[in-house]
């Protein structure tokens, strides 16, 4: 369900962040109100929108003939054009819109954009480029950060996790971790339980601190 029972939300830049997110929120069967400067844009995603219109959202008197003022969420995808970013989100603000999102492309242009007060600012290439690099430089098959210091991991299971049950492991206790998933070859993730067996080359889901689950994803 959506934020409120409301199902619908403004996505402001349909460039290839903006695109992406609203064709996955169509898929999810929101409504979506696209808007950009660019009509061949406009034009390219109009049968796959709910709606979409040429507008340049930094005027606020177009942002609400166009009734973005009533939505309850919307997300300024625009990136490379800072001053246009502010001024969007200010508008938004201005509106008070309950839930904005907004890109940045640095993170002085985040930090601007959150002391402006937007409520969500995601930086997607630093995100990116963080998680990337842990699977480059180790034997993490997937890595998401939550917060500052937690993190979710997707590794082959090192020794220590295998061959005893899990609760019996110590691995809780060793190395702050906690295995919360399991995959066998062949078959489908479940959940781990104090009972489990971890086998040699089994993957695992596991959390904890950033630190934790990195130095764990490391043994072998
Ligand atoms: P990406 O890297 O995701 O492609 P860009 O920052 O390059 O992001 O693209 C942002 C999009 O936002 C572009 O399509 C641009 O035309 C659009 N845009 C820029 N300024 C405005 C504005 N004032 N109002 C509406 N759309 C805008």
């Amino acid at each position: 369900a959506g934020r409120g029972g409301d199902q619908r939300v403004a996505v402001i830049g349909l460039g290839r962040f903006g695109s992406s997110l609203a064709s996955e929120l169509m898929r999810r069967g929101w409504d979506v109100l696209g808007l950009d400067t660019d009509a061949r844009l406009v034009q390219k995603y109009s049968d796959a929108l709910t709606h979409a219109a040429v507008a340049d959202c930094t005027d606020g008197e177009a942002l609400r003939q166009l009734g973005v003022n009533e939505f309850t969420s919307a997300v300024v995808a625009i990136g490379t054009d800072i001053e246009a970013s502010i001024l969007v989100s200010t508008n938004l603000l201005e509106a008070d819109v309950p839930n904005i999102w907004a890109k940045a492309i640095s993170r002085q242009h985040g930090q601007i954009l959150e002391r402006l007060g937007v409520h969500h600012v995601v930086l997607p290439e630093h995100e990116m480029g963080e998680r990337v690099a842990h699977l480059v430089t180790g034997r993490m098959l997937d890595f998401i950060q939550f917060d500052d210091d937690y993190a979710l991991v997707k590794t082959v299971a090192p020794t220590v996790a295998t061959g005893v049950p899990l609760g019996q492991s110590q691995v809780r206790s060793r190395f702050g971790v906690t295995v919360v998933g399991i995959k066998r070859s062949g078959e489908d993730f479940t959940y781990a339980t104090a009972e489990t067996v971890v086998q040699r080359g089994d993957v695992i889901i596991v959390t904890g601190r950033t630190h934790a689950v990195e130095a764990f994803a490391e043994l072998s």
